[in-house]
């Protein structure tokens, strides 16, 4: 048997709380440096952590989400390491007793499904941030000491790059979708490590397990697991280089791993109860409670969509992709009598808009009743859907509606059959050759004839009329 490999992740999330995890300094990106500390957050003598209600919440809507159980009973444990971002030279996190275990996220695949295994979605604090300066010297910042962060951790399930990129994917929008965290990778409010290593399916024989950090997006993610998965299957096939335990970054520009330090193995960081925290056990009924608001997750809403709006699938995946784009679709739907013409505006028109301008949805600016009264008219035939990009383009750039537009400049479709009857007959006679070519037998020469018009209308001919009156003419 060839070897097969083994990949399992693990994500930080950074929860999008008010206040950090153990103390009521703000959990706020982009104040001023250290302006955010107190004893507590900087581990000052005899200060005392108090956990943070919201966070508890959080994780355990993401686990109960994520299928697992939440625990009756369970306890932080104290992570001890000196480093610099951490001024109190341990972190608070946990460890055999984690607040929820055992769930799964069930992947698409390419064709068929796939189920990754989460081992435990605990809670711990995040540390401060370490500022290296190209003179050689580094900055610590403490705003971040404390922020409450989630680590979500898999069973090494994994099998392929694509199926990591697809879960991160998949875990990303479950976590906007509940609210907990903003999860962007690139703004270092989601990080993810994944370890990898291959095992002889027969013998059980494994090659050492490679951690690989410094990924800043789901891109490089992906790109890394691919080169690591090669490196070790060449080195294991090979023996040109030695595989050991270790800790590899991520080299952005070389595009290859490296090696950063030997793996630390869990005694190395004398974990123990943290003596300051009274072991959690959330209530039944609150966990109860968290169960009954959890949101439609994006799965389900896809689902429904093709259901209630007839989408096809890919429509319904790219839609549901976070949950405002969804809400933004599915209010725009509700006015206009087309669902799948409102989907192709929302995947084409406003999804290239938001590329272009690096923005999300809330940055669109047009309301839902805007785009749906541009999308009825298109339905209605009133304009076509060359003219139909100006008047978009338009309402964006001058803030006026649809409507107004295609009335102010004259833009509606022409369809009345006696001036089009005038213009394809005018498209004929110019041209003659086009026009012998279709009756002798290329009928994609049509196309040309339906050009002329439409050129000669400035785009506002309404083209299956043209092309019906065209045929009519030819014979
Ligand atoms: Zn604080």
């Amino acid at each position: 048997m060839p070897l097969q490999p083994t990949i399992g992740l693990e994500v930080h999330a950074e929860l999008s709380t008010k206040s950090k995890m153990f103390c009521s300094c703000a959990n706020e990106f982009g104040a001023p440096p250290d302006s955010h500390t107190c004893p507590v957050c900087l581990g000052l003598p005899g200060s005392l952590p108090v956990p943070n209600r919201q966070a508890v919440e959080s994780v355990i809507r993401t686990g109960l989400a994520l299928g697992c159980h939440v625990a009756e009973r369970c306890r932080f444990a104290r992570k001890n390491y000196f480093y610099p971002d951490l001024a109190k030279n341990f972190q608070i996190s946990q460890y055999d007793e984690p607040l929820t275990h055992d769930g799964h996220i069930d992947l698409e695949g390419e064709g068929q499904p796939v189920r990754i295994r989460i081992r435990r979605a605990h809670l711990e604090e995040d540390t401060g941030k370490n500022i290296h300066l190209s003179d050689g010297h580094t900055l610590v910042e403490y705003n971040r000491c404390g922020v409450p962060l989630m680590e979500v951790v898999t069973e090494p399930d994994f099998r392929t790059a694509e199926h990591v990129r697809e879960y991160l994917y998949t875990l990303r929008s479950i976590l906007q979708y509940l609210g907990v965290s903003s999860a962007d990778m690139e703004k270092g409010q989601m990080r993810c490590e994944p370890t990898i290593n291959w095992i002889d399916p027969d013998t059980g024989e494994r090659t050492p397990k490679v951690e690989i950090k410094n990924l800043n997006s789901i891109k490089s993610v992906y790109e890394a697991v691919k080169y690591e998965l090669a490196r070790q299957k060449r080195a294991a096939a090979m023996g040109e280089e030695e595989l050991v335990q270790e800790t590899r970054r991520w080299d952005e520009a070389k595009l290859v791993t490296a090696t950063m330090r030997l793996k630390e193995t869990a005694d190395d960081y004398m974990y123990f109860p943290e003596p300051d925290l009274a072991p959690l056990a959330p209530e039944p009924e609150w966990i109860e409670e968290i169960r009954a608001s959890l949101p439609e997750l994006p799965r389900a809403r896809a689902q429904r969509l093709v259901v209630d709006y007839g989408l096809p699938a890919y429509d319904a995946g790219v839609l549901t992709e976070t949950r405002d784009l969804a809400d933004y679709f599915e209010a725009v739907a509700a006015a206009v009598p087309d669902a799948k013409l409102a989907s192709n505006w929302v995947m084409g028109d406003v999804r290239a808009w938001l590329n272009q301008e690096g923005g999300d949805i809330s940055t669109l600016p047009l309301a839902p009743t805007a785009l749906s009264e541009l999308v009825s008219l298109v339905a209605a035939g009133t304009i076509n859907n060359t003219t139909a990009k100006d008047v978009f383009a338009k309402m964006i750039a001058e803030g006026k509606g649809a409507q107004e537009i295609v009335e102010a400049e004259g833009l509606a479709q022409i369809s009345d059959t006696g001036e089009l009857e005038r213009l394809v007959e005018r498209a004929i006679a110019d041209n003659p050759k086009i026009v012998e070519d279709y009756r002798g037998g290329k009928r994609k020469a049509i196309g040309a004839l339906v050009g002329a018009v439409m050129k000669a209308t400035r785009g506002q001919a309404n083209a299956g009329l043209v092309n019906k009156l065209l045929k009519k003419k030819l014979g």
